[in-house]
């Protein structure tokens, strides 16, 4: 099959790979229809996360149509069409029973911290994503759902991922009727946070970025208010003015780790190592947030050590949520809310690429050209 492989930061190419394999009873394989690329996969892009080998097929965002079950599969049948949340994940062990999918303990040997996830390196589980013809699925009764016979497609790619990730960061938000609350990064999962914030009770949404584009984005599709921090002298103390001097009730962190303030300089994974993952955001979350307020981070900063302004979150009483969205959480509510006509998630896809062109998405979604926010791959 033809899958997108990394060769290095900064350098992805589509390759002849084999076809993946039912490899254990509970396992799927998968006919991708759509694929998209996230935030995420720039961490992986830009070489910020360890273990990311050469010749890995990135992509946790998919869609597809079941093409071969396991044995053991009761849940699936081949034709059916699936959205598989980026969580791989069994179902069953201590954290999957208490929600907690992406911290599921039987699916990454490897890691402490993380559970498994499609396509984002051997840090969490080494399993081939969604960025090619093909995915294996492993506990394919567990994550997968059918898409709704009345579900959009790329609105169905959405709830795999970036939208309900955008949620996930509102609800750890902790909103309460008419609370203000600041968004950092208006990228998919900063615009989905921004708009389900309002689902939530928040009375005011400011969006913070640099990117006039898709700030025009966080005010039409995400009624928000917006902050360019390109053009204003310090950005903690805007928030702060815009909050009669208290701060934000919540702050939203969906930035994370920026490879370079340059989007266009190629950072080398070494020099990366050194700098380690860059905090920016979520201080500016901590400083501008008020004093017993939240902050919910869902931006990611992969494991590397960042210096984090820990001792102001502490004295400012603050309340601080985080992790990888367990995304099937999410998907009963998001389904009330797109069904109910309340919002178009695919109103913030902007471009729709073949995958045989993979390196040229990745460089338009990295470099933040041709005003691109949410890019769709078609297999
Ligand atoms: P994106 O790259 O499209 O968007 C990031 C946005 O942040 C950009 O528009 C950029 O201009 C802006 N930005 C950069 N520095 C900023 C700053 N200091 N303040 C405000 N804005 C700033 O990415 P995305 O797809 O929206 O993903 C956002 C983050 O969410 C990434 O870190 C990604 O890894 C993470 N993520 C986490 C989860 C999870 O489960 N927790 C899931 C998906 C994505
Ligand atoms: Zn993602």
């Amino acid at each position: 099959m033809r899958a997108m492989t990394y060769r290095g930061p900064y350098r992805v190419r589509v390759e002849e790979k084999p076809d993946p394999r039912i490899e254990h009873p509970n396992d799927a394989v998968v006919r991708v229809e759509r694929a998209a690329i996230c935030g995420s996969d720039l961490h992986l892009y830009h070489g910020m996360m360890p273990d990311t080998r050469v010749g890995h097929t990135f992509g946790h965002e998919f869609i597809g149509v079941v093409e071969e079950v396991g044995s053991s599969v009761s849940s699936l049948t081949v034709g059916d069409r699936v959205m598989v949340p980026f969580n791989v994940y069994c179902g069953s062990c201590w954290f999957c029973a208490r929600g907690l999918f992406s911290n599921c303990h039987n699916v990454n040997p490897n890691a402490t911290a993380v559970g498994g996830i499609y396509g984002y390196s051997h840090t969490t589980g080494g399993y081939d994503g969604g960025q090619a013809e093909r995915v294996r699925v492993p506990f394919a009764d567990v994550g997968p759902s059918v898409v709704p016979e009345w579900l959009d497609a790329e609105d169905a790619l959405l709830m795999t991922d970036a939208l309900s990730t955008g949620y996930f960061g509102a609800q750890l938000a902790s909103i309460h009727e008419g609370d203000t609350v600041v968004v950092l990064g208006a990228g998919p999962v900063g615009l989905f946070a921004a708009r389900s914030a309002w689902f939530m009770g928040a009375g005011r949404v400011i969006v913070v970025d640099q990117l006039e584009y898709r700030l025009e984005k966080a005010r039409t599709f995400a009624h928000a208010e917006t902050i360019n921090f390109a053009e204003v002298d310090d950005v903690v103390l805007e928030m702060k003015q815009q909050t009669d001097f208290l701060g934000a009730d919540s702050v939203i962190d969906a930035v994370g780790a920026e490879a370079d303030g340059n989007f266009t300089q190629q950072v080398t994974a070494s020099k990366l190592k050194l700098q380690g993952g860059s905090p920016t955001a979520l201080n500016w979350a901590i400083d501008g947030v008020r004093k017993g307020g939240t902050v919910s981070a869902v931006g990611a900063y992969g494991p590397i050590p960042s210096a984090v302004k820990f001792g102001d979150a502490m004295n400012k009483g603050l309340t601080i949520n985080t992790n990888q969205a367990p995304v099937k959480r999410q998907w009963p509510r998001l389904l009330e809310h797109i069904q109910a006509g309340h919002f178009r998630p695919s109103d913030i896809v902007t471009h729709r690429i073949p995958l045989e062109h993979i390196d040229e998405a990745y460089h338009l979604f990295s470099s933040k050209l041709d005003d691109c926010i949410k890019t769709v791959i078609v297999p």
